[in-house]
């Protein structure tokens, strides 16, 4: 989520209507008309093909740290990530709101975004959308599907409520993160929502203290990195 710079328009997301694995089916991104309905059912095709899904438990979390709240599936895609769509990116956002009001939304049907993870400010974390899954949280569908989104309670303006606390629990999930997909810890692969390509978003904002958090998801990456390459390794 987060300020706009421009109108409300085309806060829906493009994901429900063209998924990346029709396009490569396709064999190329640039298409419309016919060919993109025929793509489109060949995607529709291929996720009836049976044993892709992985097993999926009630409430069941990617992140120890983190309690389940369920988005409205209108928010997400059922994908089987990382086999379908590797996972190479974490995406920062900022709520422009309270925690509350971003996990009520998200639940919401019309909303028609929603990330993976909602940080409080006392470092709570509730997960609302599945890592398998394609949450609709950056606004464009290529990185939807090759990352997971993080909202961060509080607005882009107010400095004040980027806490110790949301920042040592948001940089520890980061690093989990970042440790069972094999992403690098930088700012090539964890970006802010405004450095995504063609958003109109411009969270976390100039506030947002990009040195302190990446040197944070660094050592806990450091620190967790033999408990978690032992994860890494079974979910592969
Ligand atoms: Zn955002």
């Amino acid at each position: 989520m987060g300020a706009r710079s421009r109108s409300a328009s085309g806060s829906k997301d493009t994901d429900r209507r063209i998924g990346r694995r029709a396009l490569i089916i396709g064999g190329t991104a640039a298409a419309a008309g016919t060919a993109v309905l025929a793509r489109d059912a060949l995607g529709r095709l291929w996720w009836r093909v049976p044993g892709v899904d992985k097993p999926r438990e009630a409430g069941a979390v990617d992140y120890g740290g983190a309690r389940w709240v369920a988005a409205s599936d209108a928010n997400w895609r059922r994908a089987d990530r990382p086999d379908d769509y590797g996972v190479d990116m974490v995406v920062i956002h900022v709520t422009q709101g309270s925690f509350d009001s971003a996990v009520k939304v998200f639940q919401d049907p019309a909303h028609g975004a929603a990330s993976h993870y909602v940080v409080r400010k006392d470092g709570h974390i509730t997960q609302m959308i599945r890592e398998l899954d394609v949450a609709y949280h950056a606004g464009n569908r290529d990185y939807n599907e090759r990352s997971v989104g993080i909202e961060h309670e509080g607005f882009v303006d107010r400095p004040q409520d980027f806490t110790d606390a949301m920042y040592a629990a948001s940089a520890r999930l980061t690093a989990e993160i970042c440790a069972r997909y094999g992403i690098p810890v930088d700012r090539k692969h964890i970006i802010g929502h405004v450095e995504v390509p063609g958003t109109d978003h411009t969270d976390p904002g100039p506030h947002w203290d990009w040195d302190r958090y990446m040197e944070l998801v660094r050592r806990a990456r450091t620190a967790g990195t033999a408990e978690t390459a032992g994860a890494a390794e079974s979910a592969s």
